[in-house]
């Protein structure tokens, strides 16, 4: 950290103190409003693991809504005021928010603290699959590294890590216990993963997903990537006939009779390529890169990666 920067941080640190003191009795209506420290995370799935992280200590806002598409969804003029007003904005980045990278990039350029999680998570890059498709996006980064709860485990320590250093107000010790219990969870959840996974075959550890989606959760537990009904890194683009043909011959070749679609997506493709498939192909719904509303069956990180990985085994073994 650079001189001003720490003493910029030690005029936040002392400012709260003496916030704290004059609040004495009136605690309510003094951090209500702007006064609270705010933490503003870009997708709803690092809003979830940023919430177990920080607890209390601050105002954490999402800005993505529940069920979007987190490489489509746009800002408000007063969510985008709300990121300047921010202690920290925490994103996924890689590409992944595509109509929000230039308000980061604004409010970066003001001085607001910003951190891209998945640039510090040991990133990988999208590769060609087995059908020979995704030429385009090879060499890129991939954005999805959620799909890896390994990864989440390492981006939970860099957040926790930014909340300490930037936002003035959180107690560190709270913070620091918030990640390590959260750190707890998702080991067993990895745990519980490899556990299930074990269930599969080899010969059918094969995935065909919606779009390149799961690069990361196939590398660390082992599975294929035969090819996607998008052959692309981002939902916004469209395959053509070529496309869905390749696909389709990839599939035949690799024995592969499960698609997994995206759930809060209409499955037009996926029922494309079943018409294509001769109905031999089942498609299963995946809750690849949004929460859902609350009780709608992954409305928290640990509840989507436990959905998807019961509806990935159930998928490959059901035939
Ligand atoms: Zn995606």
């Amino acid at each position: 950290m650079t001189a001003p920067k720490r003493l910029v941080l030690r005029l936040r640190r002392l400012l709260w103190a003496v916030i704290a003191l004059l609040c004495a009795g009136t605690v309510t209506a003094c951090v209500s409003g702007d006064d609270r420290p705010r933490v503003v995370v870009t997708t709803n799935i690092l809003g979830d693991v940023t919430r177990e992280i920080v607890g209390g200590e601050a105002d954490v806002t999402v800005l993505m809504k529940p069920n979007a598409d987190p490489h489509s969804f746009g800002l408000s003029a007063v969510e985008a005021a709300e990121m300047e007003n921010a202690d920290l904005v925490v994103l996924n980045g890689l590409g992944l928010e595509e109509n929000v990278l230039r308000h980061v990039e604004a409010v970066r350029e003001a001085g607001v603290p910003t951190v891209e999680v998945g640039k510090v998570v040991d990133p990988l890059t999208f590769r060609a699959t087995a059908d020979g498709e995704l030429e385009e996006g090879a060499g890129q980064p991939d954005p999805h590294f959620w799909t890896d709860p390994d990864r989440m485990r390492k981006a939970v320590g860099v957040i926790a890590d930014e909340v300490v250093e930037n936002v003035g107000g959180a107690d560190e010790r709270t913070v620091r216990r918030n990640a390590a219990r959260y750190d707890r969870q998702l080991a067993g959840l990895t745990a519980w993963m490899e556990k299930s996974f074990d269930r599969v075959p080899e010969d059918d550890r094969a995935l065909v997903t919606n779009h390149h989606v799961f690069g990361y959760l196939a590398d660390r537990f082992g599975f294929r990537v035969i090819g996607a009904v998008v052959p692309s890194g981002t939902t916004l683009a469209s395959p053509s006939s070529s496309d869905l043909r390749s696909l389709t011959e990839a599939m035949r070749e690799a024995g592969v009779r499960t698609v997994f679609a995206d759930s809060s997506r209409p499955g037009r493709l996926a029922d494309v390529l079943r018409t294509e498939l001769g109905g031999r192909v089942e498609v299963v719904g995946l809750y690849s890169e949004s929460l859902t509303a609350e009780g709608e069956g992954a409305d928290t990180y640990l509840r989507m990666m436990r959905a998807n990985t019961t509806a990935l085994t159930e998928g490959l073994t059901a035939h």
